[in-house]
């Protein structure tokens, strides 16, 4: 996988049900450009604040995991345990 699909999959399962604020849980978003790693970014009309993919998850700054939380966050999506997830 590529970095550009890991993001694509990691929007897949965060953005499940629709994109939210993350600080005020608006859906009034708008797309706001992508970062040099394809991090799709987000602007929020309600609160004004910006916001991107990974905003709020536990791995926020280490990209260099992303790969490996993107599938656990796939599998997550696939409402696997955490027993079977560690596995
Ligand atoms: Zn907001």
């Amino acid at each position: 996988m590529d970095e550009a699909k890991c993001y694509e999959m990691l929007r897949e399962v965060r953005w499940k049900e629709g994109i939210k604020c993350p600080h005020c849980e608006s859906d009034a978003i708008i797309k706001n450009g992508h970062d040099e790693v394809h991090r799709q970014r987000y602007y929020c009309q309600d609160c004004e604040r910006n916001f991107d993919d990974l905003t709020d998850i536990v791995f926020s700054g280490s990209n260099k995991s992303l790969k490996v939380w993107v599938v656990a966050l796939y599998l997550m999506g696939l409402n696997l345990s955490n027993t079977q997830l560690a596995k």
